[in-house]
């Protein structure tokens, strides 16, 4: 009755039950590799040998730079399963922020794929990294000092089994921070069980044994959804596109794989539904259940468009990767079964509900709101996959409340049947693409060109990425420098994904009556600025 709650326990369930489930993945070149969850297992079994040979202790971090494929999944397993810290690093982000969360986190072990080397490269000098892990896909000879995943495999013995207690940590993985400073989130076996039963709830995704599930997020981005964990717990087959996350290679695996549950950010899903009305006999997606989107607001457009012309059940969801990560679906009620098709369609778009591990409310000026769907105020939650403060520093930037709430710094209203509605968002960032750009770090750039007196960064609606950044410069008296000298000079310092395409010159900058930036004036005044362009590829 009181056994902890663990990682290896969700698995021992994968491998006497469902070892002979597919994991399908396609590789760094191209190819797809099918195997099986036994298969998958045993390799991470050695994995766990192999770490445990290079003296990886239980409560340590060992750092992933790896694609979506099933030899980042046999980390997920093994390292876990010997009581250490699954750490995934983003590897969208500039070599600089990889350095300092390397460092913050402690990294000292690391698996990378030989694609990602270049970028290990340009920030491993000023990290912890010592041990070097490559995933190989071809034959082309390893630099000294690098070890082949293959090799160490072959050589390891079984690992060790730990039995982790369910409050022990076992993934990290690091959000943005308002001030470009990320922070680590780290999540307990315990939240991961709970996180992978949530999911299955029939509310919730209703994950089962004969789903096949292609998560098309990142398995480097807020634990892929939670779904490397949920899918073995229940048996699903797993199908993991790689790096590709393209319409082409989406619709054509969605086909391919019969899946039947999919989930991703919109900007993955858009592509799709043009991909679909432009020739909608090419692919037969029949055998999805499910789509869900999430991670940004869900447009009207792409919702109408996958139900209603290609009769692709989407469900908008929200989550942060501080609650392991999935938080909210706006599946509809019963009570909504007879109700009008415009009230369907509003409930839909809605952030929706929360799911069964989370309990909401939201604050404004005045207090706790009224669950009137009038009222707004900051969204705050509690619940056991609600993350309790940061890696090495805890809750120093006051994230919870003193009665242990956390701030999610999302704006919403909330209706009677408490379904949200995010109106606003209360931190200063800008969400591309899926991706995070902090408004913040980016002024403070553009503040230290010499000719910048001041500049603020707010986030704008777009029709490709649905946010991109704007920057309102005011240059200093008698200064002058041009939009692209400016762009050159966030170059040097961030992401090219992260130069806002609009620079534009202003008198001043609007402020509040204390003097800060009124940031809604901005949004306001420039929200129709990117109607209509195509921003590049963050
Ligand atoms: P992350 O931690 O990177 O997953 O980002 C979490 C944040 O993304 C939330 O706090 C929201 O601001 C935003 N977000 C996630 N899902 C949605 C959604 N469905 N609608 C609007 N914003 C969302």
């Amino acid at each position: 009755m009181d056994a902890d709650l663990t990682v290896p326990m969700l698995l021992r369930r994968a491998r006497a039950l469902f070892g002979d489930k597919r994991v399908v993945a396609r590789w760094g070149d191209g190819r797809l590799h099918r195997s099986t969850y036994l298969e998958v297992l045993a390799r991470a079994d050695r994995l766990g040998g192999a770490l445990q040979r290079l003296g990886v202790r239980p409560g340590e971090p060992v750092a992933t730079l790896c694609w979506n494929h099933d030899r980042h999944l046999e980390a997920y397993f093994a390292v876990s399963s010997i009581g250490a810290v699954l750490h995934t690093l983003n590897l969208r982000l500039h070599p600089d922020e990889l350095a300092y969360i390397a460092t913050d986190a402690g990294d000292r072990v690391l698996l990378v794929d030989e694609e990602l080397l270049p970028l290990l490269e340009a920030f491993r000098g000023r990290s912890p990294i010592r041990e070097v892990i490559v995933v190989r896909h071809g034959d082309a000879p390893l630099a000294p000092g690098l070890l082949d995943y293959e090799a160490l495999l072959d050589a390891a013995p079984p690992a060790n089994p730990h039995e982790a207690r369910e409050q022990d940590a076992a993934a990290m993985c690091y959000t943005s921070g308002t001030t470009g400073r990320p922070k680590g989130v780290v999540y307990s076996h315990r939240c991961l069980v709970l996180h992978s039963l949530m999911l299955a709830m029939s509310d919730l995704f209703g994950l089962r044994e004969r789903d096949v599930i292609l998560p098309a997020v990142s398995l480097f981005h807020a634990n892929a959804w939670g779904l490397p964990y949920a899918a073995p717990f229940v048996g699903a087959d797993l199908v993991l596109p790689g790096r590709q996350l393209d319409a082409l290679t989406l619709r054509r695996m969605l086909a391919e794989e019969r899946v039947t549950f999919t989930a991703g950010v919109p900007t993955v899903w858009l592509p799709l539904l043009e991909l679909l009305d432009a020739d909608p006999a090419a692919a037969d997606l029949s055998a999805l259940r499910l789509l869900v989107v999430g991670g940004a607001a869900l447009p009207e457009a792409l919702l109408r468009g996958l139900n209603e012309r290609h009769r692709i059940p989407a469900v908008h969801s929200w989550g942060m990767t501080e609650l392991a990560p999935v938080g909210t679906l706006a599946t509809l009620p019963s009570r909504m079964e007879r109700a009008a098709p415009e009230a369907r369609l509003a409930a839909r778009l809605r952030q929706g509900t929360p799911g069964a591990m989370l309990e909401i409310r939201a604050r404004g000026d005045s207090g706790l709101i009224p669950w009137d769907d009038v009222a707004v105020g900051e969204l705050e939650v509690r619940g056991p996959t609600v993350s309790s403060g940061y890696h090495g520093i805890g809750d120093t930037e006051g994230r919870f409340t003193e009665d242990g709430w956390f701030r999610t710094g999302d704006v919403v209203s909330i209706d009677p049947f408490g379904s949200i509605r995010i109106r606003d968002r209360a931190k200063d960032l800008v969400k591309s693409g899926g991706e995070w750009i902090s408004s913040v770090a980016l002024e403070n750039r553009l503040m230290s060109h010499p000719a910048v007196l001041e500049a603020a960064v707010v986030a704008v609606p777009h029709p490709t990425w649905l946010e991109r950044p704007l920057g309102a410069v005011v240059l200093r008296p008698g200064q002058e420098v041009s939009v692209d000298q400016l762009k050159e000079w966030i170059a040097q310092a961030f992401p090219r994904w992260w130069i806002p395409e609009a620079l534009v010159f202003v008198d001043q900058i609007p402020r509040t009556s204390t003097g800060k930036f009124l940031k809604t004036r901005l949004r306001e005044e420039f929200a129709g600025w990117y109607a209509g362009s195509q921003a590049p590829a963050p």
